[in-house]
């Protein structure tokens, strides 16, 4: 693959190109066939609240189990989905499956779900939200959609009023991939998030990087003086995990926890308080 990375040499690999092209058209001839094909399927991850210990939330992660290439990443498949328009109706089955499933949890146990910027797109997103609220009976509480700054980049006057439209549905929107965008700051004045996920960039390389404790102290107070929840992604060691109690952040979501897992996973998960999360551990354990 990445002998085609360099663009001069592009020309003389012409049958690699072409193989490329192919392989991207017989994907797109897949993600056709796999919503009916029943090829979808939404892992959950844990969120886990850091006063409490206690998991507030999943978020529905998007897995698809093709017949010969086994599980696909979303990184793989979803930009395609999305440049072919189809994310608008993998999307609203994700909204549909995500509430049917999370109406069984506990009360207090929300769900997530990401939005693509794509569904935003001729306002249909409202709709699709709706009518999954409608058919799952769910709590519009209970339902925090994740959008990226990108929403807010283009077409923003008639996406701002999309967003306040699914406000009006009684739901929570959450900025995902905090701080990885142009002008992050500017967004949260157009739009009055009730949550920031701080990217999993700046708490990967919080060990090694001044910059990226500064920046993930800057966003915890940013949610501190906006009175909104701060959810820190990524969180994969003990380490980071002091470091954001340290700075106050709200919430907590990484491998530490609990990769995503299939819905019949989720019950076992919330029997769990994550006492690692409630009390800084004595070093012995911490070392177990
Ligand atoms: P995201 O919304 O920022 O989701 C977080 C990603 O980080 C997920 O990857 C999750 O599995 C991964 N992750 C969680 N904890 C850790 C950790 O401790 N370490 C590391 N290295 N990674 C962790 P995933 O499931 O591969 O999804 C990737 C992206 O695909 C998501 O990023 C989201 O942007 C998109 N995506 C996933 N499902 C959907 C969906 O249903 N609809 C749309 N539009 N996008 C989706
Ligand atoms: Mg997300
Ligand atoms: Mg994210
Ligand atoms: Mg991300």
């Amino acid at each position: 693959r990445s002998k085609n990375d360099g663009r001069s040499v592009f020309r003389f690999f012409e049958p690699d190109m072409d193989a490329r092209l192919q392989a991207r058209r017989t994907m797109e001839l897949d993600l056709r066939h796999a919503l009916k094909a029943e090829e979808f399927e939404l892992h959950y991850q844990p969120l886990v609240d850091l006063e409490s210990g206690k998991v507030c939330a999943f978020e529905a992660l998007l897995r698809w189990h093709h017949p010969t290439r086994g599980l696909v990443s979303p990184a793989e498949f979803i930009p395609l989905c999305e440049e072919i328009g189809l994310i608008i109706d993998i999307g609203a089955w994700v909204l549909e499956e995500a509430c049917r499933e999370a109406v069984h949890w506990p009360e207090e146990v929300k769900v997530a779900i990401n939005l693509s910027p794509v569904q935003f797109r001729n306002n249909r997103v409202v709709g699709a939200v709706a009518h999954a609220l409608a058919s799952s009976g769910i709590a519009p509480e209970r339902v925090e959609l994740e959008i990226t700054e990108s929403v807010l980049l283009q077409d923003s006057e008639t996406n701002v009023e999309a967003l306040r439209d699914l406000k009006d549905l009684g739901i929570q929107i959450a900025m995902d991939d905090f701080g990885t965008g142009y002008s992050s700051l500017s967004y949260l004045q157009k739009f009055p998030f009730d949550k920031i996920k701080i990217d999993q960039s700046f708490v990967r390389t919080l060990a090694e990087r001044p910059e990226a404790s500064a920046i993930v102290r800057a966003l915890t107070g940013l949610g501190r003086s906006l009175s909104i929840a701060t959810t820190a992604e990524g969180v994969e060691t003990e380490e980071q995990l002091e470091h954001l109690r340290s700075e106050g952040c709200t919430q907590v979501q990484g491998y530490l926890f609990s990769r995503p897992l299939p819905a019949g996973d989720v019950a076992e998960i919330l029997k769990r308080v994550f006492h690692r999360a409630e009390a800084p551990p004595d070093e012995n354990e911490a070392r177990g």
